[in-house]
This record gives C-alpha cells, sequence and structure tokens, in this order.
C-alpha cells in the first residue's frame, strides 16, 4: 500500500515552541564560541551594537505568536524595508514599477554601482540599495508626506503605534551614505529619478532608520503569507497576485548574492538588512523574523541565516 507522505504544512505536526527553543540553544553555543559574524560598522552608529543578540519570533496565519531570545528588542531594521517600500510603490504605481526597476538577481553587493552604467540606471531589483532608491523616488512621486505614510504604513502592518525612525541611526545613515549618495545621483543622470536627489535618500535612509523588533517584522508581512491580507488589521492590502510575485523577488533577490545559498538551504522567500534582521514567509502557513547582529561576508545575518536554515530542515516547511 502507498504510504501517505507527511504533510509539513499541517501545523499541528510541529511543536514549535520546542523547536524554537533547541534553535535559541544552538544559536547560543555559536555565540558563546565567538562565531557571530560582524557588524556593519560602515554605519557607525551600527557599530555598538552588541553582537551577542538573538531573537526569533515566529507568527501562524491563526494569529499564533512563538518567541525566543530577544525577540522584543529594537533595532534598525534596514532593507528589511525595502519589501514594505516596494509594497508601497506598487500600489502606487502600478505594474509600470518594474520599466524603471528589474527584477533579476544582480549577483552583485547590495551597494554596487557597476551595472547600473551597462543597464542604463534601471537597477536590477527593488533589493539592492538603487533599486530602493528608485522605488523611494517612486513614493516621493505620489504621496504628499511619504515618511508620515511610510510610517502609518509599518505601524498598521505591525500592530505597534509606537514605532519610529531612530534619529542617531538615521543621522549616521545621512553623514555615512557616500556610495547610496553616489547611486542616486547616478541614477538620476539616466533620469530614472523624478524627484530631488537630497529628498529620495532622505525617505530611503528614514526607512532603513526604523526601529521594530522581530514581532513587529514577522506581523508587519504577515499580508505576504496570506495572499495579501494583513493578519493585525484584517484588511487585503495588495492582491493576491501581487504577494505572490513580491514573494518571488524576494526569493530570488531577497538576501543579495546570496540569494541562491538561501534558497538552497532555507528555501523561503526572505529579506534581509544590515541591521541583522530577516524577515522570511512561509506562504498561506506563517511568518518568521530573526535578528541578530552579526553579518556574513555578503550582509546577511550570520546567525539569523542559520536559524532559519535550521527551522526549514527541521520542519520541511520550505517552498521545495
Ligand atoms: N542603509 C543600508 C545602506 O544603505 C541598507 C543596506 C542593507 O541593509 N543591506 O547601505
Amino acid at each position: 500500500m502507498r504510504k501517505i507522505p507527511h504533510n509539513p504544512y499541517d501545523l499541528g505536526r510541529h511543536d514549535l515552541p520546542a523547536l524554537l527553543a533547541e534553535i535559541h540553544d544552538d544559536v547560543r553555543e555559536r555565540i558563546a564560541s565567538g562565531r557571530f559574524g560582524t557588524l556593519a560598522d560602515y554605519i557607525p552608529a551600527l557599530a555598538d551594537t552588541p553582537s551577542d543578540r538573538f531573537g526569533m519570533a515566529a507568527l501562524t496565519l491563526d494569529g499564533d505568536l512563538h518567541t525566543v531570545g530577544d525577540a522584543c528588542e529594537p533595532f534598525p531594521i534596514q532593507s528589511v524595508s525595502k519589501v514594505h517600500s516596494l509594497t508601497m510603490a506598487l500600489e502606487a504605481e502600478g505594474d509600470d514599477l518594474w520599466k524603471r526597476v528589474g527584477r533579476e538577481p544582480s549577483g552583485d553587493p547590495f551597494n554596487s554601482l557597476v551595472q547600473l552604467e551597462h543597464e542604463h540606471g534601471i537597477p536590477r531589483n527593488p533589493f539592492i540599495n538603487a533599486g530602493a532608491i528608485v522605488v523611494a523616488d517612486m513614493i516621493l512621486s505620489h504621496h504628499a508626506d511619504p515618511l508620515d505614510d511610510l510610517l502609518a504604513f509599518m505601524r498598521a502592518r505591525s500592530g505597534n503605534a509606537a514605532l519610529d525612525v531612530d534619529c542617531s541611526v538615521l543621522d549616521s545613515e545621512r553623514g555615512a551614505g557616500f556610495r547610496n549618495v553616489a547611486l542616486a545621483n547616478f541614477i538620476r543622470s539616466f533620469d530614472n529619478i523624478h524627484n530631488d536627489v537630497a529628498k529620495v535618500l532622505e525617505l530611503y535612509f528614514a526607512q532603513c532608520s526604523l526601529r521594530m523588533n522581530c514581532v513587529d517584522l514577522a506581523r508587519s508581512v504577515s499580508y505576504l503569507a496570506d495572499r495579501g491580507r494583513c493578519l493585525v488589521t484584517g484588511e487585503q492590502i495588495i492582491s493576491a497576485e501581487r504577494a505572490t510575485r513580491i514573494n518571488a523577488v524576494m526569493m530570488t533577490c531577497g538576501t543579495y548574492d546570496a540569494a541562491g545559498e538561501f534558497a538552497f538551504h532555507v528555501g523561503l522567500p526572505a529579506k534581509s538588512g544590515v541591521g541583522g534582521a530577516i524577515v522570511a514567509v512561509v506562504p498561506h502557513v506563517m511568518t518568521l523574523c530573526v535578528w541578530s547582529p552579526g553579518l556574513d561576508d555578503k550582509g546577511n545575518s550570520l546567525l539569523g541565516g542559520y536559524a532559519l536554515h535550521r527551522f526549514t530542515r527541521k520542519t520541511g516547511l520550505s517552498v521545495f
């Protein structure tokens, strides 16, 4: 007789609190032996974060929340914000967005300038810095108060009405953002930025400086797991098709030039930031957020990636 295969998507099969506790123990062991990666000290304000932090939050679409470690400690979300800004820009601009930003992995570091020259100022995808800067430009074109609207969006999605920009990180980004300034001006020279470059950069730096924790971030991407419906407010905020497409771009581009490795080892749409957070989506099932500020050489959280790898290996909850 044919054996009925286990269904990893049946959450009843998994003891999520026990699994998270096990992952936490493993990660703490790695931290104790100094295997936690390096801080993103090119943004001076990030260099002060204690390297021994680790938090993880798992939110099921039934509304069950499981956390371990420093899941409630806030940090700058950095490039994780590129998921939310892309969502806002797609709603405002529609699919014409894809005429100004591609959706291919770049295979280059997140802050690279090299492809832009050959590709006439069209960034490869919305998750490298160049692409996110064009996305910020689109938000500026459609919103009279872009930062207020971005904040309102993030607060609604996460259910945290108090979340805000971390001003010391914002100052640090402004002071050290030489490559981003270069990227924005270079793209402007190809007419792919339509607003004042300084205003575009200010919005981009502010979104990177938003201070949130693992619970906030896991909640904030629930719409990507639930076909466009936000678990916090119950609203359909984007179409199911658009949620699918954003997940696809997260899978192929969300962890930069490590996206292939991530697909291989984790197998989930994910987005990282140099603050050490990674959000991941198990479509139709749950969202995850891990945070550990030490990074690998591609700019992704070293222990965050390890924790997600352990999670999907143990549960089988990958999209493959
Ligand atoms: N603010 C960072 C930068 O612009 C964001 C990069 C990231 O998180 N990968 O360099």
